[in-house]
C-alpha cells in the first residue's frame, strides 16, 4: 500500500485514507476523488483539524510548489465532504 504524507498533520499514512488534492492551470484546488489527475498532488486526511492546518500553515502552497488562490479552511472543508457523498 502506498504511503503518503498528510499535508496537514504531517503524518504519513496508507494512500487509501487521505484525499487527494490538485491544482489547476488557474491555482484552483481541486478534490481529486478519483486519483486520476496528473501533476503533482497533496494529501490530506478526511479531518477538519488537518484540513484547517494545511491551509493555515501554507501547506498547499508547499506541496505544490506555487502559489494557490486563497482558500478558506471550512470552505475546503465543505468541498471536500460534499465531494464524499455519493461515493
Ligand atoms: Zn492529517
Amino acid at each position: 500500500m502506498p504511503q503518503r504524507t498528510c499535508t496537514g498533520c504531517r503524518r504519513v499514512d496508507e494512500q487509501a485514507k487521505l484525499m487527494r488534492l490538485v491544482v489547476d492551470g488557474n491555482g484552483r484546488v481541486r478534490v481529486d476523488k478519483l486519483r486520476m489527475q496528473p501533476g503533482r498532488g497533496a494529501y490530506v486526511h478526511l479531518d477538519r483539524t488537518c484540513v484547517e492546518k494545511m491551509v493555515r500553515d501554507g501547506g498547499l502552497q508547499r506541496s505544490f510548489r506555487k502559489r494557490t488562490q486563497p482558500l478558506e479552511g471550512g470552505r475546503l472543508w465543505a468541498f471536500l465532504t460534499e465531494e464524499e457523498e455519493g461515493s
